[in-house]
């Protein structure tokens, strides 16, 4: 079993996943832009029982298009997001990819919101395109 390591940029909040992913994504959203300060945002989902948190978290609750609303946790002290939990889908935590620093976690399978890509990004030949 694979455990790996999620982390803030100052350390104080950790999340700890004993899974393998359920699903790596990428979403090009202009709402996944503002709040990765990058051009596109690249996520796991876990299964939250594999998920173990440590640290101290504040919370932003975004309400997406669909009405649907998203929870992020982020550390207070340097501002990054290490997992969110978005409703209905409470049995998952999802952890941005870079939270985990490691070049050799697995290539997402899919990509949303591709309207909103741009122009100089290329996703993967075998990506799933999704809305
Ligand atoms: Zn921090
Ligand atoms: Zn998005």
């Amino acid at each position: 079993m694979t455990t790996r390591t999620a982390s803030c940029s100052c350390g104080q909040l950790t999340a700890v996943t004993s899974a393998e992913p359920i699903r790596i994504s990428v979403c090009h959203c202009l709402a996944c832009q503002r709040r990765t300060g990058s051009v596109f945002a690249a996520q796991a989902r876990f299964p939250a029982n594999s998920v173990a948190i440590a640290g101290a978290a504040t919370t932003y609750v975004r309400v997406g298009d669909g009405g649907g609303s998203c929870t992020f946790h982020f550390c207070s002290t340097c501002g990054a997001t290490v997992y969110y939990t978005c409703q209905g889908g409470e049995d998952n935590i999802a952890i941005p990819v870079g939270a985990f620093a490691d070049p050799a976690f697995p290539a997402p399978t899919f990509s949303v919101y591709e309207e909103r890509m741009h122009s100089w990004v290329e996703m993967p030949v075998d990506i799933e395109h999704m809305d």
